[in-house]
């Protein structure tokens, strides 16, 4: 007999700074949500990102251009705790935070950038994260993973070979996902709008009537 289908659970969250939110993001987002088996992906705009430059469009019309591109979407929602604390957004008080709500069975999904996980010992008591949540690294074909140090050592202690082993547990699991992402940064989007030109399919038609009614970038 056919086995029914497993029901969706998890969440997972996919995190930025949004400045603006673009295709690649939220296709990427959707995709991640899809493959991982999860009920809802939440994009999680950050305040003061500690790893770089401030943000251009404030932590408002970041949120509002956000909730436009997700508007159309209903696997997809924004989460904007980061943007409600005061001082630096740590992402394991994120973590942490949205742990407590959902209880301490149901899956939760980190999504990062392959840049990041092998960036991920500068993050603010890194190894606590997987405490947490599941990490999960979007990486373009051809990527690779440090050949020595702290995050190698970190990713083959926790790495899962499947999406089976994340579901069948709330966390503590690390999972690389190749994936083709969309040629397209925020920055490049900025650069256009300051040359005059148009960023038409880039962005999502609402989120572009949002930057021209506001006179973003
Ligand atoms: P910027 O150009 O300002 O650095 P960005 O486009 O890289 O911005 P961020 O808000 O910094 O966007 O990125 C949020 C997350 O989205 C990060 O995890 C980043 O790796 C990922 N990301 C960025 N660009 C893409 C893309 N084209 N496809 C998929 N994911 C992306």
């Amino acid at each position: 007999m056919d086995k029914a289908p497993q029901p969706l659970s998890g969440i997972g969250l996919f995190g930025g700074t949004f400045d603006p939110v673009h295709i690649g993001h939220l296709r990427t987002a959707l995709e991640l949500k899809q493959a991982l088996g999860l009920a809802q992906m939440r994009l999680l705009p950050s305040a003061q990102p500690p790893h770089r430059a401030q943000p251009m469009a404030s932590a408002e019309h970041r949120l509002a251009m956000l909730k436009c591109g997700v508007d159309a979407e209903p696997g997809l929602a924004v989460d904007d705790r980061e943007l409600r604390r005061e001082g630096p957004s740590y992402t394991l008080d994120t973590l942490a935070g949205i742990r407590a709500e959902i209880g301490a069975d149901t899956p939760l999904c980190l999504c990062i950038g392959m840049d990041s996980l092998v960036n991920l010992n500068r993050w603010h008591r890194w190894q606590e994260l997987t405490d947490y949540a599941h990490i999960v690294a979007a990486a373009r074909p051809g990527w690779h993973l440090p050949n020595a140090g702290a995050v190698l050592e970190f990713v083959r202690r926790h790495r899962a070979l499947d999406v089976t082993e994340l579901q069948a547990t709330p966390a503590g699991k690390l999972l690389i996902v190749e994936m083709t992402l969309l040629p397209i940064s925020a920055t490049g989007i900025r650069q256009a709008l300051q040359r005059g030109e148009s960023i038409r399919y880039l962005v999502p038609d609402g989120v572009i009537d949002y930057i021209n009614q506001n006179q973003l970038y």
